[in-house]
């Protein structure tokens, strides 16, 4: 090892491309219009671009089979085999196409723009959940019991290879088989996918002798469920994997890779392993350092996992180098390395592309690359000393000093509107019983109401228009003349169809997150900032920068204009806090649940402008509470305590006759019901027509008491259920709800749908509600 710097290791590069390459040539791909040696020699470009950025910025562990078509789960799952009969593979080797029908289904799919995403109308796609607590999606792979797992692709060697015929010496990346096992589905669900690793070892074995052959030396093992509650098995697994590799493979080195949280209760299990090395996450869990170093042998690679690979904020190398010497100088320079915490996948590539950016706000920045150099500067400040890179140290720290002392992050007013929360501001003045008399009276709606979640399609007329306008070809007055005309058109149409509760349709909003950051003080938003989401799906976060407050009433204007249309109750319709806060790069110079309370408060003013302006509905969605949840079971209390108190914060500025609506995607609610009902929404809706109404259980044993609209039909197919399918599953939620709580309402919003979908679906729906009217 060079003199000249600690070895430095990036975990995994983004694989998306600068320009969102990747994406382009799959569309391309799937879409016919791109030949399958195109999209490969894209592929191939993109790594050789990779590798080169990360050897010239002084990467000296540069990561190989990061890259992935789509996924990297995906990939491992294709990569052992696990690939269930209804795709039909003949064992041979695995083809792209059959590898993207496994990814989308073999007829196209209908990806819905839900914050979490969905593969569905019966394309036999596998299932799609988020990777940890990121929002990046992973396909989850199924087994069976009688799985036979084989080596089918050689994917890492090759991209080995790859990188070492253009002269980089790569570290392979691979999914650990433990965690590849747990994030499994077993089909039937008869047995535990880890009953399974006898069998899966094998194949893993193999690929380490191959990767040695190919002149590997080290190879990255990712286990992030390490930083989970696990199970004494579940622990035994990892004795049982690495003691066979350390037989199977004894000249390579593997590093077992954590992040994403502590290794806490699994520290000493873990630290029993031969594995030559352990990456730890100090980004996420700083305090574990001292206990990781003393657990870690004198003989094995602590790598430190120091520089945030989830967040986009510059690092304050001074300290860090600071806090790692001591380690670095008990344990050996030989021992130590210094890495991001986790893969760079999770923050955009290039802070240098972002030319609109404020200027100060930049300065306060790292992307993907700049932490490369990060990493850089502290693994050659750690092996010559502070003053080699007194200069770049010096640079981050005025830098992070103006970030402190900034007046565009802190606002004295803001400060002041939180110390003066108290308890009224946080309770509705009446309990739900009381407000439930005063609502029905003031709103009078038929038993059984019927309504939407906000959203109607998002069709390419709105969208071309949302395009022009951005362009400047289409002018603000008649951008706004198309809104409302859109507006219009859906107004009177749900008029004509009879439902209850009417919505504005949310076409002028870009994004349920977006939208509203655009609006508030404390957001700034990126031209090229693009984070992988699921496939060739990608986002672009808001940053929350500094205070948030709400200049300006951000939807009054067109809940105004909706409900000048029309006698029928229109819904307002806002994002809630904490699904804000969840969609957003946070601030890391305040608690999470700090800035919570601040959108909180911005989405107060607002609601409060609703009901001013004569709302008697409003709805605040909080799709993305149950994904909040952290890791840890025993994190979850707190989190859902300041949660919970941030969305009764927004929600309970107004008089008791005005109805608060919420709505929560896919989730599941027993393990989180009395949160649930501690939110106090007078309505939720919620979906579960695809659970055949059980998720309905949890509010049924908790004797919930206030109304609930449970979705009737499953807005990610394009099929149109008939009127029967609709009473049939509200007949289940009669089952388990009284009467008098019941809405009826599809399971979500319905912007990525078609108008043709739509119209007939919810014409069914309002006589499903009708027919259980008459029944009833
Ligand atoms: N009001 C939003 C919509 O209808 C809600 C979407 C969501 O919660 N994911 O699109
Ligand atoms: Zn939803």
């Amino acid at each position: 090892m060079s003199k000249q710097t600690l070895p430095v290791a990036s975990l995994g590069f983004p694989r998306i491309g600068r320009h969102r390459e990747l994406k382009f040539a799959l569309e391309g791909f799937w879409s016919g219009k791109l030949a399958e040696t195109d999209l490969l020699e894209t592929a191939k470009k993109l790594r050789a671009e990779n590798w080169a950025l990360q050897r010239d910025q002084g990467i000296t562990r540069i990561p190989s089979n990061d890259f992935s078509f789509y996924d990297h789960v995906l990939d491992t799952a294709a990569m052992v085999g696990a690939i269930p009969a209804a795709y039909g593979w003949d064992g041979g080797d695995v083809p792209l196409s059959l590898y993207f029908a496994m990814a989308r289904g073999s007829q196209g799919d209908g990806p819905a723009d839900c914050g979490h995403a969905h593969h569905g109308h019966g394309v036999p796609a596998l299932e799609m959940t988020k990777w940890f607590d990121t929002n990046y999606h992973y396909m989850v792979p199924e087994v069976s019991e009688d799985q036979v797992f084989r080596l089918t692709t050689q994917k890492p060697v090759a991209h080995f290879l790859e990188a070492k015929a253009l002269g980089i010496h790569t570290r392979p990346v691979v999914l650990g088989p433990v965690t590849f096992l747990k994030l499994a589905k077993a089909r039937p669900s008869t047995f535990k996918p880890l009953d399974l690793l006898a069998k899966l070892l094998p194949v893993y074995e193999e690929l380490f002798r191959r990767l040695a052959e190919a002149g590997a030396d080290w190879v990255q093992v990712d286990e992030p469920i390490l930083a989970l509650d696990l199970t004494e098995g579940e622990r035994h697994a990892f004795k049982v994997a690495y003691e066979g590799f350390a037989r199977a493979a004894p000249g390579l080195k593997l590093m077992l890779t954590t992040y994403f949280g502590a290794l806490a209760d699994n520290l000493s299990a873990v630290a029993a392993l031969p594995v030559a090395g352990l990456h730890v996450d100090l980004a996420r869990a700083p305090d574990q350092l001292d206990a990781v170093a003393q657990a870690v042998r004198a003989d094995q690679v602590l790598s430190l996992g120091v520089i945030d690979g989830r967040n986009i904020w510059r690092a304050d190398l001074a300290s860090i180098l600071d806090r790692l010497a001591p380690v670095v100088s008990a344990r050996g320079a030989g021992a130590v390395e210094i890495a991001a915490s986790c893969s760079l996948l999770h923050v955009p590539i290039d802070l240098d592309l972002e030319a609109a950016l404020d200027a100060d706000l930049k300065t306060w920045l790292a992307f993907a690359t700049q932490k490369l150099g990060e990493l850089a500067t502290l693994g050659k400040g750690l092996a010559q000393g502070r003053e080699a890179v007194r200069q770049t140290l010096d640079d981050a720290s005025q830098a992070i000093a103006a970030r402190a002392t900034s007046p565009k992050v802190t606002d004295p007013l803001v400060q002041g509107r939180i110390a003066g929360i108290d308890a009224s501001m946080k309770t509705r003045t009446s309990a739900f019983e009381a407000r439930r008399r005063i609502q029905s009276a003031a709103i009078r709606l038929p038993l059984f109401p019927t309504t939407t979640i906000g959203s109607f399609p998002q069709t390419s007329d709105v969208r071309k228009a949302r395009s022009a306008h951005a362009k400047g070809t289409l002018s603000y007055a008649d951008y706004e003349t198309f809104l409302q005309k859109e507006t219009e058109t859906a107004i009177r149409w749900q008029e004509e169809i009879g439902l209850d509760v009417l919505v504005h349709g949310e076409f002028e909003r870009n994004d349920m997150v977006q939208y509203f950051g655009e609006q508030l003080s404390g957001f700034a938003f990126t031209q090229h900032a693009w984070v992988q989401s699921y496939g060739s799906r990608y986002v672009r976060p808001p940053i929350i920068f500094g205070d948030v407050s709400r200049p300006n009433p951000m939807t009054v204007r067109w809940w105004q204009y909706s409900q000048s249309l029309t006698d029928k109750p229109v819904k307002g319709m806002l994002t809630g806090p904490v699904t804000i806060l969840n969609w957003s790069f946070v601030r890391d110079d305040i608690a999470r649940s700090a800035t919570c309370r601040q959108i909180a408060l911005a989405i107060r003013d607002e609601v409060v402008d609703l009901e001013k302006a004569g709302a008697k509905l409003i709805q605040i969605d909080e799709a993305a509470l149950r994904e909040g949840l952290p890791l840890r079971h025993e994190d979850w209390q707190p989190y859902l305590d300041w949660a919970v108190e941030c969305f009764r914060l927004c929600a309970s500025g107004v008089a008791d006759g005005t109805q608060i609506h919420t709505h929560m995607c896919y989730s599941e609610f027993n393990d989180i019901i009395s949160a649930i009902a501690a939110m106090d929404a007078d309505v939720i809706s919620i979906e579960t027509s695809r659970s055949k109404m059980e998720l309905l259980d949890a509010f049924r044993n908790f004797e919930y008491p206030n109304e609930i609209g449970p979705g009737v039909y499953d807005i990610h197919s394009p099929r149109v259920p008939e009127v029967r399918e609709m009473t049939d599953l509200l007949s289940l939620a009669r089952e388990r709800l009284q009467d008098r709580q019941l809405w009826i309402n599809p399971d979500c919003g319905l912007k990525t749908r078609k108008w043709e979908e739509v119209k007939p679906a919810l014409v069914n729906m309002v006589a499903a509600a009708a027919e259980l009217r008459r029944v009833a």
